[in-house]
């Protein structure tokens, strides 16, 4: 479904979000149209880019400089 049935107003494009909830699933969210109807989204839960990582132990900084 692209776009609304009732309306034709674009899925891609939210009117107005009325809540979101984090389930086991992903996030669901309700939104609703530009004529009122109600629709529920769920957006899945994806491992996402990794933007950080470490190896167990911290690693020990070299000697901070003037101490
Ligand atoms: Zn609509």
């Amino acid at each position: 479904m692209d776009e609304c049935p009732r309306c034709g107003w674009p899925d891609s494009d939210i009117y107005e979000v009325l809540s979101r909830h984090l389930t086991s699933e992903g996030v669901v969210t309700y939104t609703r149209c530009a004529c009122g109807e109600v629709q529920v989204r769920v957006q899945p839960f994806t491992p996402g880019r990794v933007v950080a990582a470490s190896c167990g132990e911290p690693r020990a900084d070299p000697a901070a400089p003037g101490s």
